[in-house]
């Protein structure tokens, strides 16, 4: 279709419009932090409709801002616009015309929501207030969201809170999960390089062997989980790759491993890198080598603030029936979110919305079969106008 054709008409465009505005975006996917293409339209469709739009905040990032009456509240609500590296074997007419990049994460129908929603909202003007839409490059590199932080955006464009969804495969449509406290993990990435000293593998005698300090260490680690945090505190943790050695007869220089380490408050984290570091430690007495740690955190744990949960939840009630509205999820998720960031600055809730269930709109994110389902563009901008009328009220 011609998106030119979007903002020469008064009339609001219908939710068929957002459906091929998803596909279009789902054809055409873009990765990480590099989505001009994706950006500059959702910014021209915003234009078109009155917004003032603010171009290349932390990147290919957009803030979209509509004002109505002379309320000094301000409401911030996320759409995250990349897709993944990977090949799509969908044979759909929509399906990435691109090989290695797929929307298998349905970033390209969350997008599509919160255009259907500026669209009405822009057209209504059912609020009091500053409306601030951010569209969000590079979620799955978990860098977007701060990258936009770090350029200013809640400096630039106040947030009185801030809130974000995410479609779930596996939950009917029409069913969504609003639920307060920690329900993303945190993600860290731990780097453990071991050095001793090496030579002929016919005399030990003469090296500090790092292989059996590797060993040891890898026992080690599972106690953390096991022995060192309650049955309540959530976290997985998990060696990916041990490394040591070249040969049968030589005894290695240096031995090295990479865990990752998932947990859902800041202070189940600390409690595993403090332990890390004490188990580090006495290794290094105990065998004598030298032992550098260094933790990454990827993103921190996502806790949905209760208060701004609670106002979320009463503003979505009117369009889920009795049982739709869950306020737990249905299975503990120790996934990953960038919307974290967000959720560190400002108070607010990020909530799930059903993908469907059965062998296609059940598949799980980030497989090559995946697709979201249009039928969430509707009642996910419905959502997005519900929370605006009630918080901008
Ligand atoms: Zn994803
Ligand atoms: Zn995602």
């Amino acid at each position: 279709m011609n998106m030119h054709a979007l903002h020469t008409t008064s009339a609001t465009p219908d939710i068929a419009t957002f459906v091929d505005i998803r596909r279009q975006i789902h054809a055409a996917p873009e990765l990480g932090g590099d989505t001009p293409h994706t950006a500059a339209m959702v910014a021209e469709m915003l234009e078109g409709w009155g917004y003032e739009v603010h171009r290349n905040v932390g990147g290919h990032g957009l803030v979209g801002v509509l004002r109505n009456g002379d309320s000094s509240r301000t409401l911030g609500i996320r759409a995250d616009m990349d897709a993944l590296p990977m090949s799509e074997k969908n044979q759909f007419a929509h399906a990435s015309r691109v090989p290695g990049r797929m929307h298998a994460c349905g970033h390209d129908g969350h997008t599509a929501i919160l255009l259907a929603a500026a669209a009405r909202i822009a057209q209504t003007r059912q609020f009091n207030g500053t409306l601030n839409l951010i569209f969000q490059p590079d979620e799955e590199g978990l860098a977007g969201a701060k990258a936009m932080i770090d350029d200013g955006m809640f400096e630039r464009f106040p947030c009185d809170a801030v809130f974000a969804l995410h479609n779930m495969p596996g939950i009917p449509v029409g069913t969504c999960v609003v639920q307060a406290g920690p329900t993303m993990a945190s993600s860290e990435r731990v780097k453990i390089n071991i050095t001793g000293k090496g030579g002929h593998g016919a005399m030990p005698e003469l090296t500090v062997d790092p292989v059996p300090v590797l060993a040891s260490l890898i026992n080690a680690i599972q106690t953390i989980k096991s022995r060192v945090l309650a049955v309540e505190e959530y976290a997985v943790i998990s060696i990916g790759s041990v490394q040591a050695g070249t040969v049968y007869n030589i005894i290695p220089d240096e031995a090295s491993m990479l865990i990752s380490v998932r947990t859902d408050t800041t202070e189940t984290q600390q409690k595993i890198n403090n332990r890390l570091t004490e188990i580090v430690k006495g290794h290094e007495q105990t065998f004598g080598v030298k032992i550098d740690l260094s933790m990454v955190q990827l993103a921190p744990a996502l806790v949905n603030h209760e208060r701004e949960t609670e106002i979320l939840r009463q503003s979505l009630s009117p369009l889920f029936g009795e049982g739709q509205l869950l306020s737990t999820m249905p299975k503990k998720v120790m996934g990953t979110e960038d919307f974290a960031y967000m959720l560190e600055e400002r108070p607010g809730c990020y909530f799930m919305l059903g993908n469907g269930t059965g062998e296609f709109h059940g598949c799980s994110v980030h497989n090559p079969h995946y697709d979201f389902n249009d039928e969430l563009i509707e009642l996910g901008a419905g959502c997005w106008i519900k929370l605006t009328e009630n918080f901008l009220a």
